[in-house]
């Protein structure tokens, strides 16, 4: 785990050591590292940004073939950059030209690396993150695409720094991060954070590479979405082990992905890959990805959770446990699934993620609040957990107090692997009878996992409006706070469009309160057809609905809300005709409260645009005013 005041110095050791390299490091080409570097710049505007982006022509048509892509599904097809960056958003292209220019910048292979099997991996990573955020309204979809298809930009940098050897003897069942950080003190994760950061990606996408210490919610949401899509991801091209996805359930199940949604998922991934595959000129056989899907599919589908025959899990966490080979075959051979992670403090973090029967953990590695890390263990899962302490170094008072803090029980280090495995065959045996018994009074109000997805949909319940099924006012809330503290850090603007239709008290009043429903939900659907993906739409009450527009001047902000004000009007639904009048408003850094500032002077901007006729948009003045 890592804290957050010690990341820069780390990353920037990192770098050094990846500098130092035998071989060019991957680096994004000129074009994109002088759009990374005019996008810091708060005043910069979509034609200037075109202007540079055009010194790549395979740029400028792959951010095109992009933006026409299932990414933007909806939204009519357009051929001219200045409009696919409308659509992309200024930053997200410019973050996105990083990834586009990095495919293929390094040949066939790279220290004994395939690349085009990494990068098909990547674009599935890529695709899944960009689903899950998009699912959670966690980062714009274009964000998601470019933090999944770089989150393991780190592997090739350290092989072109390190040589083949980056890759260590992964082959031999251990686990590469463990082994990576135990070699060279950092492992490709870590090395892909350092990467982006130096290519001025925005602190809240690299951090999700990280295992954070002490991490806010949103970014441990996000972190732990980087991981399933990692996974899964890995899962998909064979390079993770089956006996693992057991895992990779538990930490999707902890994001409310139940087994429908995993599995639909997937099938999204499948149908957008061919497409995106095409985008970054990567080579696949139709066939052959679609068998990868259906063996994942499958896969997943056997070592779903619910499947009370799969073999119990335990996880071995430190250096003692993980080095007694001995240890680890004979559990295997006892039908555990074993999870192995050398890193305690790592393994402290996967006991809670993965949610294994079982736990052996390194007592000599223990710090001396051993007893509160173990309480801190048994309070995440009360009883449906078995810990084992292996190790010399406690004394007895120590041993008495480990048992207190919640360990089930201690054995000496070199303890018999036999001895080891009858203590956790009964140990296990009563967890998986507390977790059955759970299940069953679960039951009682459907199944478990109906229960996870009730959860989910409740979850996302609470953050969409139930008519248009758009976000709500909730959902906005969060999301303008996050966009304007992102704004601060980096000096750019936050804009907001305040919509309101008009009169449509009369269209209740004439046609009746189901047909003005229809209205709303049809003005919703188009309205969301006409955004871009970096902005959100959010139903902010009756029939009223606020556009926020991170990054964006009021000016651009009073383009996209034109076109939408055009949209509506144009609707042919066969339902009333109905228009609409927005106001526009910018976030001033000097206000306390600047956002609930910027939505009164949006508010103002409003009602002016009524005064004045109607289906119009008006933008307040720079002092709020209108
Ligand atoms: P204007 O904004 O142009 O000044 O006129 P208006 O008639 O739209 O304004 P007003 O704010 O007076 O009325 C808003 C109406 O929207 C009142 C309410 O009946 C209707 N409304 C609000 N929420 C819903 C909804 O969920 N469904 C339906 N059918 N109507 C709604
Ligand atoms: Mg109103
Ligand atoms: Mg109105």
């Amino acid at each position: 785990m890592l804290e957050l005041q010690d990341i820069p110095a780390r990353n920037a050791r990192i770098l050094a050591t990846l500098r130092d390299s035998r071989e060019p490091l991957p680096s994004p080409n000129a074009v994109a590292l002088e759009l990374m570097r005019l996008v810091e710049r708060r005043d910069v505007g979509v034609f200037e940004v075109c202007r540079v982006a055009k010194g790549d022509p395979v740029l400028v048509g792959k951010a095109v073939r992009l933006a026409n892509s299932a990414l933007y599904a909806g939204l009519r097809p357009t051929a001219a950059l200045e409009d696919a960056v409308m659509r992309i958003g200024v930053a997200a292209l410019a973050r996105l030209a990083v990834g586009l220019s990095l495919v293929h910048s390094h040949g066939a292979r790279l220290g004994g690396l395939e690349l085009e099997p990494y990068w098909r991996r990547s674009l599935a990573r890529a695709l899944l993150l960009q689903q899950l955020a998009r699912r959670r309204h966690a980062l714009p979809v274009s964000e998601a695409f470019s933090l999944g298809l770089l989150a393991e930009i780190g592997q090739l940098g350290m092989l072109a720094a390190l040589g083949a050897q980056a890759l260590g003897d992964a082959q031999t069942g251990e686990d590469l991060p463990g082994w990576q950080r135990r070699r060279w003190g950092f492992d490709q994760s870590e090395a892909s954070a350092a990467l982006l950061q130096a290519w001025n990606f925005p602190q809240r996408l690299w951090l999700a590479l990280l295992p954070l210490a002490q991490a806010q919610q949103a970014q441990a949401e996000l972190t732990a979405m980087v991981g399933v899509s990692r996974g899964l991801a890995a899962a998909l091209e064979g390079h993770r082990r089956l006996e693992d996805l057991p895992d990779l359930w538990m930490a999707a199940l902890h994001l409310g992905l139940d087994e429908a949604v995993l599995l639909g998922l997937l099938d999204q991934v499948r149908e957008d890959f061919a497409e995106l595959a095409g985008v970054l000129d990567l080579p696949v056989s139709q066939q052959h990805a679609q068998e990868e899907f259906q063996r994942l599919r499958r896969s997943l589908s056997e070592a779903s959770p619910e499947d009370s025959a799969q073999a119990a899990c335990v996880l071995l966490a430190g250096a003692l446990p993980c080095g007694r080979a001995d240890l680890v075959e004979a559990l295997r051979a006892e039908g555990f699934n074993v999870l192995l992670e050398p890193d305690l403090e790592a393994g402290f973090e996967r006991a809670r993620s993965s949610l294994p029967e079982a736990v052996v953990l390194d007592a000599d590695q223990l710090p001396i609040e051993a007893v509160e890390l173990c309480r801190q263990l048994r309070e995440h899962d009360s009883a449906r957990l078995y810990l084992l302490l292996l190790g010399d170094s406690l004394d007895a008072e120590g041993l008495l107090e480990a048992l207190r803090g919640g360990a089930n029980d201690v054995l000496p280090g070199a303890a018999p692997a036999p001895m080891v495995a009858a203590k956790l065959r009964p140990g296990v045996r009563v967890v998986r009878m507390i977790r059955a018994l759970e299940r069953e009074r679960a039951q009682a109000h459907g199944r478990q996992r109906e229960l996870a997805a009730l959860n989910a949909r409740l979850r996302e319940a609470a953050y969409s409006d139930e008519l248009t099924g758009l976000p709500n006012r909730r959902a906005l809330d969060e999301f303008l706070a996050r966009a304007w503290e992102d704004a601060l850090a980096r000096g750019t603007p936050l804009s907001c469009v305040l919509l309101d239709l008009d009169h449509f008290k009369r269209i209740n009043d004439t046609h009746g309160h189901e047909i003005g429903d229809r209205v709303l939900r049809a003005v919703a659907r188009t309205l969301q057809r006409h955004s871009r993906s970096d902005d959100l739409l959010a139903r902010w009450g009756g029939e009223e609905l606020v556009l926020a527009c991170p990054g964006v001047q009021p000016d651009m902000a009073a383009v996209l809300a034109e076109r939408m004000r055009a949209a509506v009007q144009g609707m042919q639904e066969g339902l009333p005709e109905v228009t609409l009048s927005a106001g526009v408003a910018q976030a001033a850094a000097g206000d306390a409260d600047a956002v609930a500032g910027m939505l009164r002077a949006a508010d103002r901007a409003l009602l002016r645009a009524k005064r004045e006729g109607r289906n119009r948009i008006i933008v307040a003045d720079a002092q709020g005013a209108s």
